[in-house]
């Protein structure tokens, strides 16, 4: 008997992301996490994150790591589709594990400002979550994306514009949205079924524009090591 129910368990697990598929879109706002942030050091902040898998949301390393004193996290609390800091879709408060490119040893910097999230259990089966794309800059280049962000008071945010490479690892665009960094940069065309993260947004640049960091094929290989797509 209780294989029987670990067998339909199984199969009700193996069919949700199906759903997902089957609807032909994601409910991009469920998808991204309002982050309700404090550090070893006592800075507090707000940010956002997007699941990119089951387990594995990405974000700013600058969410995981206090960008004045280079300390990791306290805790960091996770709202999906937040509608007010306080009310959302869905709370995840379970273990999870991160790793960030940068921590910020000798104060901020903008380069490799990305990280990402494991949770213990396969939160996006209920969030769903985007497709994403380690993109070369030909790809790129003057991309229409969306940029997805929470303001400090937990709204959601959408804008449009379109990408120019920075660099190696960064890519930029005019409008700067204000509010909570981490949030995904996406691309979908009409032939796309999912939105699919290229980049997430991670500061202002001195020029006033704003600055995202590419997704790379390091942090794929990181997160297929760290068990964040099983
Ligand atoms: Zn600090």
């Amino acid at each position: 008997m209780k294989k029987i129910v670990a067998l339909i368990l199984m199969v009700i697990l193996a069919a949700l992301p199906l759903m997902v598929e089957a609807a032909g879109s994601l409910d991009t706002h469920f998808a991204c996490a309002f982050l309700d942030i404090k550090f070893q050091c006592g800075c507090t902040r707000t940010g956002t994150g997007a699941m990119i898998s089951r387990y594995g949301m990405i974000t700013a390393a600058h969410n995981l790591y206090c960008s004045t004193h280079g300390k990791p996290l306290e805790y960091c609390n996770f709202l999906f589709g937040a509608k007010s800091a306080s009310s959302g879709r869905k709370r995840y408060e379970g273990h999870f594990t991160y790793r960030v490119y940068e921590t910020f040893k000798n104060g901020y910097n903008s380069l490799n400002d990305i990280g990402y999230v494991v949770f213990e259990s396969p939160i996006g089966n209920s969030t769903g979550w985007f497709a994403w794309r380690a993109a070369n800059d030909s790809y790129l280049k003057n991309k229409f994306v969306t940029i997805m962000n929470y303001t400090n008071n937990a709204r959601i945010n959408s804008y449009y514009s379109t990408l120019s490479v920075r660099n190696n690892t960064q890519v930029t665009w005019s409008s700067v949205p204000a509010g909570g960094e981490g949030g995904p940069v996406f691309y979908q065309s009409a032939d796309m079924e999912f939105p699919e993260v290229v980049a997430v947004y991670a500061c202002t640049a001195a020029d006033g524009s704003a600055v995202g960091c590419r997704i790379t094929d390091q942090l794929y290989y990181d997160m297929k090591a760290d068990g964040a797509f099983n």
